[in-house]
C-alpha cells in the first residue's frame, strides 16, 4: 500500500520537487496543500506526475478558517486522507522589499524561475484574514496551527499501520546569526514575544514577534526561526508518547525559486551566481527537492528532534554538489546541523507555543 504524505506549497520550488521525487518513486502518494488548485494541476502536469499519485487540496494559509477546513476535511472519516505518513510544512513567503505591511500597494511581484507569473499589483495590504502579518501569519502561525491540529490523525495512523509516521517543518539557516546568511542585519530576535502574547494583529500596530517596528527580511527569518522552535517543542513534547517523528532542515540556498519573487530584479540576477561561486551555498531545486524527499521518507532520517542540513560542496559546475559528497541517491552528505542559541532557548520554546497557541485560539 502507498504512503501519504501532505506538502504545503507544492505548487512551486521546493515543494513542488519534493512532491516530484516522492511520486515517481511509486510508493507515495502527496497531497498537495495549495492556495491555487489550477496552478497545481498545471505544475503536475508539466513535471509529469504519474497519474493517480497525487490530489490537490486548497488550503490559504492566510486564513485560520481555511487552515481549520483543510485539516477537517483531511481527517473526516468520509472523503479524508488515505493516511499520513509524512506531513510537511513547506510554504513561505518573503517580503525583503515591505516596509510597512499596510501600506504595500505596488511590488515588485515578479515570476521566479519556473513559476507561473504572480501579480499582487494593487493588492490590498499583507495582512491575513485574522489581522496578522503575512510572513509570520503563513509561514509560522498557520503551520503551528496546522500540526496541531493533524497530530492526533497523525498519531493514529501510525498507531494502525504500526509506522511511525513524520512530521516536518521546512527550516533556514537565516534563522541563525552565527551562519553567514543569518548574520546578515536584520538578525532573527523573538525577544520576550510580547508581540504574539498582544495578539498579534497588524491594526493594534503590532506586526513583530518582539514587538518591535516592522522590518520584512526579520519577519522572514524570525518566523523559520518559530518554525524550528515549534518542531523542536513538538519533539520534547509528543515525540515518545505519539511515537511520531519532528524534524526540520535546511535544504541548502535553492536561489532561483519564487521565494525571492519580491526582491529587486538586480537581485534575482546576482544572488544565484553569489550563491553558486561566492558562499558556495547553491543547490538547485532539484536536487533540494531529493534533500527534502529523503528526509520525508529514508528510514535513515527516523531520528526525531532533528535539523538536517547537506555539505554541498557545491561549487563544481551547475552548482551540483560535488562527486565526493554524494550518497549512492547523488545526495550531498547530510549532517545535523547546530540551532542558534534562540531556537535551543528552552524557555523561549514555551513563550513561542504559549504566544502562538493564544494568537491563533488553540487551548
Ligand atoms: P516558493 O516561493 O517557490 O514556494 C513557496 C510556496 O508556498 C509556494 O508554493 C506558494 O504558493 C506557497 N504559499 C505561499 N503563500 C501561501 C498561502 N497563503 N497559502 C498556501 N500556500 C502558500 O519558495 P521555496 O520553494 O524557495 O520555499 C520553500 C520552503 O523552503 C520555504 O519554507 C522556505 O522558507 C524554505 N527555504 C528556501 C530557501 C531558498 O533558498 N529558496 C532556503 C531555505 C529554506 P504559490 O505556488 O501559489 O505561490
Amino acid at each position: 500500500k502507498k504512503k501519504t504524505a501532505i506538502i504545503t506549497g507544492a505548487s512551486s520550488g521546493l515543494g513542488l520537487h519534493t512532491a516530484k521525487v516522492l511520486v515517481k518513486t511509486g510508493d507515495w502518494n502527496v497531497i498537495c496543500a495549495v492556495r491555487d488548485k489550477a496552478k497545481m494541476e498545471a505544475m503536475a502536469q508539466a513535471l509529469e506526475f504519474p497519474k493517480g499519485s497525487y490530489s490537490i487540496r486548497e488550503v490559504d494559509l492566510r486564513s485560520l478558517t481555511s487552515v481549520r477546513k483543510f485539516c477537517a476535511g483531511l481527517t473526516s472519516p468520509l472523503g479524508g486522507a488515505p493516511g499520513f505518513d509524512c506531513v510537511l510544512g513547506n510554504a513561505a513567503v518573503y517580503y525583503p522589499m515591505l516596509k510597512d505591511p499596510q501600506k504595500f500597494r505596488l511590488g515588485f511581484h515578479m515570476a521566479g524561475a519556473g513559476a507561473l507569473p504572480v501579480n499582487r499589483m494593487g493588492s490590498e495590504a499583507l495582512v491575513t484574514e485574522d489581522g496578522f502579518e503575512e510572513s509570520v501569519g503563513v509561514i509560522h502561525l498557520s503551520h503551528f496551527l496546522m500540526f496541531n491540529l493533524l497530530m492526533d490523525a497523525v498519531e493514529r495512523h501510525g498507531r494502525a499501520t504500526k509506522t511511525k509516521p513524520r512530521m516536518i517543518i521546512v527550516g533556514s539557516i537565516t534563522h541563525n546569526p552565527t551562519e553567514l546568511a543569518g548574520k546578515i542585519p536584520p538578525q532573527a530576535n523573538l525577544g520576550d514575544c510580547s508581540g504574539l502574547f498582544n495578539g498579534f494583529k497588524v491594526e493594534d500596530g503590532i506586526t513583530m514577534i518582539d514587538g518591535g517596528r516592522f522590518d520584512g527580511p526579520k519577519a522572514y527569518k524570525d518566523a523559520k526561526a518559530c518554525n524550528m522552535l515549534t518542531i523542536f517543542e513538538m519533539h520534547r513534547r509528543f515525540s515518545k508518547a505519539k511515537n511520531i517523528t519532528f524534524n526540520t532542515m535546511y535544504p541548502g540556498c535553492i536561489a532561483e525559486t519564487p521565494l525571492f519573487r519580491n526582491h529587486y530584479p538586480a537581485f534575482q540576477k546576482l544572488f544565484p551566481a553569489f550563491q553558486k561561486y561566492i558562499t558556495g551555498g547553491y543547490v538547485s531545486v532539484e536536487e533540494a527537492g531529493e534533500r527534502l524527499a529523503s528526509v520525508c521518507a529514508d528510514p535513515e532520517y527516523e531520528k526525531s528532534g532533528c535539523y538536517w542540513s547537506f555539505k554541498g560542496g557545491v561549487r563544481g559546475a551547475n552548482g551540483a554538489a560535488s562527486e565526493q559528497n554524494r550518497n549512492e541517491k547523488g545526495i550531498g552528505g547530510k549532517f545535523e546541523n547546530r540551532v542558534s542559541e534562540e531556537v535551543a532557548d528552552l524557555e523561549l520554546a514555551r513563550l513561542v507555543w504559549e504566544g502562538s497557541a493564544l494568537a491563533v485560539g488553540l487551548d
